[in-house]
């Protein structure tokens, strides 16, 4: 596990939104059991692909909080780095809800977006009760695609 010393940001399930001059996700090692998991956040990013959303090579890893005090954390992106961080929790809490955090997770690594509690998405805390389907997730993300020159 590398120490980051980027300003990372973070994907909370409750609560307010939390700057991380730390890594709060600590990485499983690549194995069996961890493929599968990190397949799943793969293919949610080929999909947004499919949609049109123009993305780079995107380092994807998965992990566990590093510690309980930091239980409500899904996700964790390197801001403009192309690099982000899912928890097994996020993975277990389906594709509907893993789509909406693996989509904001992108447009913070890839785009540099800051979150905008107007915005359903980037919103700094999931909200159980305003999941977004598969069309809205993809809407929403191409809202912050800079336009094509
Ligand atoms: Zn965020």
């Amino acid at each position: 596990m590398g120490i980051y010393t980027n300003v990372l940001e973070c994907y909370k399930l409750t609560d307010t939104l939390t700057y991380m001059k730390t890594k709060k996700i600590k990485n499983f090692k690549m194995n069996r059991e961890t493929f599968p998991l990190r397949r799943k956040v793969i293919d949610l990013i080929y999909e947004a692909k499919k949609g049109g959303v123009n993305l780079p090579r995107i380092e994807v890893r998965i992990g566990e909080q590093s510690s309980a005090k930091h239980k409500n954390v899904l996700g964790c992106a390197k801001i403009k780095g192309n690099q982000m961080w899912i928890t097994k929790d996020a993975i277990d809490l389906g594709s509907d809800i893993l789509r909406n955090i693996v989509f904001h997770e992108i447009a913070h690594a890839v785009y540099g977006t800051q979150h905008d509690e107007s915005c359903p998405l980037m919103c700094s805390a999931l909200s159980e009760d305003a999941i977004l389907n598969k069309e809205d997730c993809l809407k929403h993300l191409l809202k912050y695609q800079p336009m094509e020159k």
